[in-house]
């Protein structure tokens, strides 16, 4: 099972824009494959130092916003952000997503409100180079079920307790026992900035390979909603055709 990426939303550009332009007269040359993010944290740049008309000196949305990047000018990077659904993503994983609190928002499938009793459960990368290892883990997944639902099963909730409340009390009874390993999904909304953050500090740790897929994930989708934010990294392919994303 690997990472899923989907785009739920994105920043796109009202008619706001080109009113305040023409109601004071300003022109601005902007390049022709500046996205619609790229587009907002150029005129969010601009609007600091009203270069706009006879003021703008830089032209080219990458050429901009690399140097607000060069400058640390990156407040202006938040202006831009994206919502996804990430699927088929283990606990683990967005146990150490969901330490990253500035500019990141979080809803994530919850195990109190949702019966696991089918839950699906995200091998570890490499892990099928042991037969050993892996037949262990498979048993220590059956065996989590199964605990899971004969937990579920057979435990008396509270006979004072409604039943959202009981069904609440049962599966967090039972849910103790579910590892790391179980698959979740989880909804971020993320602000270009912070995902540069999260991309510095987790692209490239070498032995976190479900992080470092995520990462990919993310960095593709920035190449093409806003390929100036990401112009400083690059992906490398290793020789386990698994990737990372390194800062240059
Ligand atoms: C290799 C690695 C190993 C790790 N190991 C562990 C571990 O063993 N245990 C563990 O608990 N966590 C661990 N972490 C998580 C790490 O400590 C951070 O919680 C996580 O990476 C989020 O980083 P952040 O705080 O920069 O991000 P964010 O929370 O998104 O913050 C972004 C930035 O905002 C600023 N900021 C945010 N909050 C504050 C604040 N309160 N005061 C001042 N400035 C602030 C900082 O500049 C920060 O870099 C690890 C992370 C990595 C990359």
């Amino acid at each position: 099972m690997k990472p899923v990426l989907k785009v739920l939303a994105r920043p796109s550009i009202t008619e706001g824009m080109e009113d305040f332009l023409r109601e004071a007269r300003l022109t601005w040359v902007e390049t022709s494959e500046a996205t619609p993010a790229e587009r907002l944290i150029e005129f969010a740049g601009r609007i600091c130092y009203m270069s706009f008309g006879t003021r703008q000196h830089r032209i080219g949305h990458s050429d901009y916003i690399s140097n607000l990047i060069a400058q640390g000018h990156e407040s202006v990077l938040e202006h831009a952000c994206w919502t996804v659904l990430l699927s088929d993503v283990s606990r683990a994983f967005t146990h150490q997503l969901v330490r990253h609190r500035v500019g990141f928002s979080f809803s994530q499938l919850s195990q109190q409100y949702h019966d696991e009793s089918d839950a699906d459960f995200v091998a570890p990368f490499g892990l099928d180079a042991s037969p050993l290892a892996l037949t262990e883990w498979q048993e220590a997944i059956s065996a989590a079920q199964k605990a899971y639902n004969a937990i579920k099963e057979t435990l008396k909730a509270d006979p004072n307790l409604n039943n959202k409340e009981a069904n609440r009390a049962l599966r967090s009874a039972a849910r103790s026992i579910l590892p790391n390993a179980t698959a979740t999904k989880i909804v971020v909304t993320a602000n270009a900035r912070s995902i540069r953050n999260f991309l510095l500090q987790r692209g490239a740790i070498e032995g976190d390979y479900e992080m470092r897929a995520v990462s990919k994930l993310l960095y593709d989708m920035m190449l093409i909603e806003a390929p100036s934010i990401v112009a400083d990294f690059e992906c490398k392919e290793l020789d386990d055709k698994s990737s990372m994303i390194v800062h240059m």
